[in-house]
């Protein structure tokens, strides 16, 4: 990973784009179990992120995670404001303490993937963007232990984060506003977990063409 986050521009302007080509499906599957809501509310976070692209670029990881952390925070609003958020704050406050490259990424990425555990207290298994999160994290951890290439991992990231945003139809919804529905919330995929898995796909998709 470089030390300037030069390809943030790029990066943003593809996970932005991502959603909103796949905005009519999240919003239809939020209807069905949330309040319809998560798009609107992630693009207003993504928009911000947009118009400080070329500044982001500019600054060091740390300080790129943490600027874009708040941003999310303060713009996104609704449940996933703060998680999405506090995702990118705790990233760059790990990523503080020791150098940024491919193997410390993978503890850099589950330090913030625990602190959204924390903030939302909940777990895999709860229905939310959480069941792609966690899997991805988990996956690469195992990677660095085993010495996975590049190439590798990048290839089995997206199914890893497709797996887990499917493995939310059959879940029963315990966290977010899903839960009130019980039962009825089973059959339909968690909204914030297909935009998770639609980030991260567009994320790899990046990092596969360096
Ligand atoms: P709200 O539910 O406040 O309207 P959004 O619609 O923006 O917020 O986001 C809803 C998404 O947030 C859900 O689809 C789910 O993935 C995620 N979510 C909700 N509550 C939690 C939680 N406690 N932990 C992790 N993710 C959560
Ligand atoms: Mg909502």
């Amino acid at each position: 990973m470089s030390l300037t986050p030069v390809l943030l521009p790029h990066l943003i302007e593809t996970v932005a784009n991502a959603i909103s080509t796949n905005a009519e499906e999240v919003t239809a599957l939020d209807q069905v179990i949330g309040d319809g809501d998560h798009v609107i509310n992630l693009q207003r976070g993504l928009n911000a992120l947009m118009a400080q692209r070329e500044e982001l670029s500019q600054l060091d990881w740390v300080a790129a995670w943490q600027k874009m952390g708040m941003t999310l925070m303060s713009t996104i609003g609704g449940a996933s404001g703060s998680l999405f958020g506090t995702l990118f704050v705790s990233m760059s406050k790990t990523a503080r303490e020791q150098p940024i490259n491919q193997k410390t990424f993978a503890a850099i990425f589950k330090a913030g993937v625990d602190a959204v555990k924390q903030r939302g207290k909940a777990d895999a298994g709860e229905k939310t963007m959480l069941d792609v999160l966690i899997p991805v994290a988990d996956y690469l951890q195992t990677a660095v232990a085993d010495n996975v290439s590049l190439a590798d991992v990048l290839a089995t990231v997206p199914k890893v984060a497709i797996a887990g945003m499917e493995s939310t139809r059959d879940m029963l919804a315990t966290k977010g506003r899903a839960s009130f529905l019980e039962e009825r919330s089973l059959g339909h995929i968690d909204a914030g977990a297909r935009t998770s898995q639609l980030m991260i796909c567009a994320i790899v998709t990046i990092l596969n063409q360096q």
